[in-house]
């Protein structure tokens, strides 16, 4: 038998229910805050990554799929949508067309991760991202969308929101410098991955999830003590507005992001419940990242919101069921077959949902399938009721039984005040 590939799954309908929970909600929240949707594709030129992601990152040394297509160019499967995205608002000159440029993306990223829980080689990811601006008030603003949609899916009280600022090529590099310092007095205990993160992005040491190297971390010179001034008055801005929007929040030093294209606030939404995979959405400003792809100088903030863990917290907490059809026509007989298709459809047709059976079953079979679908109503129709232009409609769960003419309206006025 031929089973997925390790690290990609399936998403059962009894499951998918959750995921559009939580895209339909996303969704309705974004649309009010003025985001549109743009695609972007699965596969793009490694050269993006590359140069937009940082060449010492995780994902950039050992987590993406590339390969020489046929035609012999390298390419890459996504492992994140901001460069995408940027690279799709530099390729169409968006910011001609939009001086305030909101977008959101929804879709699959690829990383080849260790398989575990909560961590997967194909995982999805809600993405929202905004050009062309930089602002405390516009970074709060953000910052209180990723809150507002922990609301709305009702995992908030299972989330801390913590921000961080994490500098400017202005001082960014002496607290490099500093923090290099000090992490070199203990190189002996760091891992492996961060002896070498050590010479190229030892700010990512601070992210690492080994014990030693966490308590490493803990002692180390925190950037906040070192931002200019400029820095520190926008941290505190963006701080102040927080409270405007009405955020709950922390300030913590430790959050840096595994992107190099991360600049000023850092920001994750972070959870207990899901054992060793904290991080449920992660974002930040990254105002460098559209001119390093070769495009004009335009600021940007963003987030991406990993919807596998945002759906494990939703299970959590809610219990969503698949819908039922609100009719089952058990139907006896190729006449009335043919009487009840063309009612069934218009039922449909007008969005509600209808079953019928196409098989030449028993009554007895049929309206135990009824009941398996847990349906409002059985629509029941046989020789008998065809003759006397009816049919028996049975209220499955008060277990009664009532006559109705046979014609699209006597169901239609069923629905009233009950459908779907
Ligand atoms: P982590 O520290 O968990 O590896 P990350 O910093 O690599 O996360 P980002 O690149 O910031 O993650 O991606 C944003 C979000 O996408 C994460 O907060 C997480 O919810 C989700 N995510 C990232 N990698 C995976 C994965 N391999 N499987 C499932 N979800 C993931
Ligand atoms: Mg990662």
């Amino acid at each position: 038998m031929i089973k997925a590939v390790r690290g990609f799954k399936d998403v059962l309908p009894e499951e998918s229910i959750y995921w559009q929970f939580l895209e339909e909600k996303t969704k309705n929240l974004l649309k009010a805050f003025g985001f549109r949707e743009l695609r972007i594709p699965v596969l793009e030129k490694l050269e993006l990554f590359d140069r937009g992601i940082g060449s010492t990152t995780d994902i950039v040394e050992k987590e993406m799929y590339t390969f020489k297509d046929k035609g012999g160019e390298l390419v890459a499967m996504r492992p994140e949508a901001t460069a995408s995205i940027a690279r799709a608002y530099i390729e169409h000159a968006l910011h001609l067309k939009d001086p305030l440029g909101k977008y959101f993306f929804i879709g699959p990223m690829f990383r080849y991760e260790r398989p575990q829980a909560g961590r997967l080689r194909q995982f999805n990811q809600i993405n929202i991202e905004v050009f062309g601006a930089k602002s405390p008030s516009l970074d709060a603003e953000i910052i209180a969308l990723l809150h507002y949609i922990s609301c709305d899916i009702g995992i908030e009280d299972g989330v801390t929101l913590e921000i961080n600022h994490i500098g400017c090529k202005k001082c960014r590099p002496l607290y490099r410098e500093i923090l290099m310092n000090y992490l070199n007095l203990s190189k002996e205990n760091l891992c492996d991955d961060c002896k070498r993160r050590l010479e190229r992005n030892p700010l990512r040491i601070l992210d690492c999830k080994k014990q030693n190297c966490k308590n490493i971390s803990l002692n180390a010179p925190k950037i906040i003590d070192y931002l200019c001034e400029e820095c520190k008055t926008y941290f505190d801005a963006v701080v102040d507005y927080l409270g405007v929007y009405k955020v709950p929040h922390i300030i913590n030093p430790m959050i840096v992001r595994g992107l190099d294209y991360y600049t000023g606030i850092v920001f994750e939404l972070i959870t207990t419940e899901l054992g060793a995979q904290g991080a449920v959405a992660a974002g930040g400003r990254y105002d460098h990242l559209v001119e390093e792809l070769g495009g004009p100088r335009v600021a940007g903030i963003g987030f991406a919101i990993g919807e596998e863990r945002a759906v494990e917290m939703i299970k959590k907490r809610k219990k969503l069921d698949l819908p039922s059809p609100f009719f089952f026509f058990a139907l006896l007989g190729e006449e009335a077959k043919r009487r009840c298709i063309p009612i069934a459809t218009d039922l449909r047709k007008s969005g509600i949902y209808t079953e019928l059976e196409h098989e030449e079953k028993s009554l007895k079979s049929q309206m135990r399938k009824a009941n398996k679908l847990k349906a409002k109503y059985a629509v029941i129709v046989g020789e008998d009721e065809l003759r006397r232009g009816i049919a028996i409609v049975r209220d499955m769960k008060e277990k009664k039984q009532f006559e109705v003419s046979l014609k699209l309206e006597s169901f239609l006025s069923l629905c009233q005040g009950g459908a779907e």
